[in-house]
């Protein structure tokens, strides 16, 4: 569609500057004006997607309503903007390649010499168009990964080059995130690295718009003015983005720094509407002032790694923030938890959520601390592993049969109470062959579930291929483990609870890939406001 405008973020310097916070930032302020928007990740490397990357090697796998496993960067779109991506959000190098050695084998190209330039470009070109020409924006941000100089990033940038080129100045524009680090010895800012930066990307052909420099410290007005001259940018395209203790912050600092304006403006778009952020500055408010604090054990394995749970973490925010309670995470090593440990790793807990995961390490440590949150009454939240651990300990400790396991951890354990789904049966390759994305559940009438949603109907996504075993639900909920959210068309159990207990709830879907800034999710609402009346309950008794 000839009317969408393009954004192309790239960035300079350094990796880990913060690109995806800096788009998602601007298309909150876009949008905040009345703007239809959306934001796209392209990434340079080959693997096809990153559900086959360890959460140590790229942070958290995120999934898409369609069944996307893409960057975590996604999470940071959705949860600023709550508006759902799709596949078409994420696109790496190796989806480039395998498309275009596609298109080769059926004979698209026939006669012809395929080509980085033109064949694998006009590729990523069109794939930055799909979203433009679906009609449902007025504005398109593509975050570009990597940074600039890289070997590998160089097609995309000749990719922007061109669509620079054909579409004008006034459609497409291209901003520079670099680094302007400060010399503590020489007591000073330095522009040399922003200026190197935005020479290599002007050797590949294309002009920055606009410079978007991260910083320890304010940018004086004369550094302003030097780096918009060597770098060919005007003075107010110079934004500068200092530290914020929240990434929720950086909407705000970009609107002081007029991102937004001067983008509109080369885009020549209206800036005659004011970004409402009404509801935004709210959330920010409760965000800060909490009025209360529950701390929360998060079990798992990849603990070391804060992106690895990023959107769990972020989760917590918005529901603290709904409830005006600071939610502490602990994060605890599912392997350093045991039989003698366990009281003092997890013990004090206002509530324990254990994680989702893959594979045997951690899996004991993981069943210790459900055992302990179920006979201490500690509020308990179990997200897809961590849901199939609660089962499983069911299963052991109440229902008896020790030997009771995932296939995943032991292939003939004679007490499948965790076991391979059906259709996964037969499937041998690894990538993107889970249950994925979203799919409908039924929760049952009455149940913390159906209350904490408000509703009987939902659609959740999910990543996994192992599933609740349905020959051992009469024993299980028997005995008083209930099956609370069941798929209606496969009879797959989606949710189990322990009415019993003040708050055990465990899921074999993904709430925190559906929590955003305006939607909290309901079920990490509920999990906080258990985890507060636990604490006071606590408290009154001591
Ligand atoms: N490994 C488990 C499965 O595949 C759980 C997956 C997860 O926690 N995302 O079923």
């Amino acid at each position: 569609m000839a009317n969408t405008k393009y954004i192309f973020v790239t960035g300079g310097v350094s990796s880990s500057l913060g690109k995806g916070i800096i788009a998602a930032s601007l298309a909150k302020l876009l949008q905040a004006r009345g703007y239809r928007v959306t934001i796209q990740k392209l990434d340079p490397y080959i693997n096809i997607d990153p559900g086959t990357l360890n959460p140590y090697e790229h942070g958290e796998c995120y999934v898409t309503n369609d069944g996307a496993e893409t960057d975590l960067d996604l999470g940071h779109y959705e949860r600023f903007l709550n508006v759902a991506t799709s596949k078409a959000n994420n696109v790496t190098t190796g989806r480039i390649y395998l498309s275009v050695i596609e298109k080769e084998r059926r004979g698209e190209f026939l006669g012809k010499t395929v080509q980085v330039i033109p064949h694998i470009t006009n590729e990523i070109k069109e794939r930055i168009q799909i979203l433009g020409n679906s009609g449902d924006y007025d504005i398109v941000l593509t975050e570009i990964g990597g940074t600039v100089g890289d070997i590998e990033s160089l097609p995309y940038i000749e990719a922007v080059r061109q669509l620079k080129w054909e579409l004008g100045d006034e459609n497409a524009l291209v901003i520079h995130l670099t680094l302007v680090p400060f010399l503590a010895a020489a007591g000073e800012l330095k522009t040399k690295p922003t200026q190197h930066s935005v020479k290599l990307l002007m050797e590949s052909g294309v002009r920055a718009d606009i410079l978007v420099c991260r910083t320890e410290h304010h940018l004086s007005d004369d550094l302003r003015t030097k780096l918009a001259l060597f770098c060919n940018v005007k003075k107010e395209a110079v934004i500068e983005s200092i530290d914020a203790s929240t990434i929720y912050d950086v909407p705000n600092l970009m609107l002081e720094e007029g991102l937004d304006t001067i983008t509109l403006k080369k885009l020549n778009l209206s800036t005659n509407h004011i970004p409402d952020l009404t509801q935004w500055n709210q959330f920010i408010q409760r965000h800060k002032n909490p009025k209360n604090e529950v701390t929360i054990g998060l079990i798992g394995k990849y603990v070391e790694l804060q992106d690895s749970y990023k959107s769990i973490l972020e989760s917590f925010i918005h529901a603290g923030a709904e409830k005006e309670i600071k939610v502490k995470v602990i994060p605890i090593h599912s392997e350093h938890v045991h039989h003698q440990t366990v009281e003092s790793k997890i013990g004090k807990l206002d509530g324990i959520l254990v994680a989702p995961g893959f594979g045997e390490r951690g899996i004991e440590g993981k069943i210790e601390a459900v055992k302990y949150a179920r006979e201490h009454n500690i509020p308990f939240f179990g997200i897809c592993l961590g849901m199939q651990m609660a089962v499983i300990e069911f299963a052991r400790n109440v229902l008896g049969i020790h030997d009771a396991n995932s296939t995943e951890m032991v292939s003939n354990t004679k007490n499948p109470v965790i076991d391979l789904m059906e259709d996964q049966k037969k499937i041998t390759d690894k990538g993107g062959t889970m249950r994925l994305g979203a799919w409908n559940c039924k929760l049952t009438p009455g149940s913390l579930v159906a209350k904490a949603y408000q509703k009987e109907n939902i659609q959740e996504r999910h990543r996994h291929r192992y599933e609740y075993n349905n020959s051992y639900k009469k024993q299980l909920e028997n005995a008083g483990f209930k099956a609370t959210g069941v798929n209606q068309e496969t009879g797959l159990v989606e949710v189990i609870e322990i009415p019993s207990h003040p708050w055990f709830v465990g899921v074999q879907y993904h709430p925190e890939y559906k929590s955003t800034v305006a939607s909290p999710h309901p079920l990490f609402v509920a999990f906080v406001q258990a985890a507060y009346d636990f604490k006071n309950k606590k408290n009154t008794k001591n």
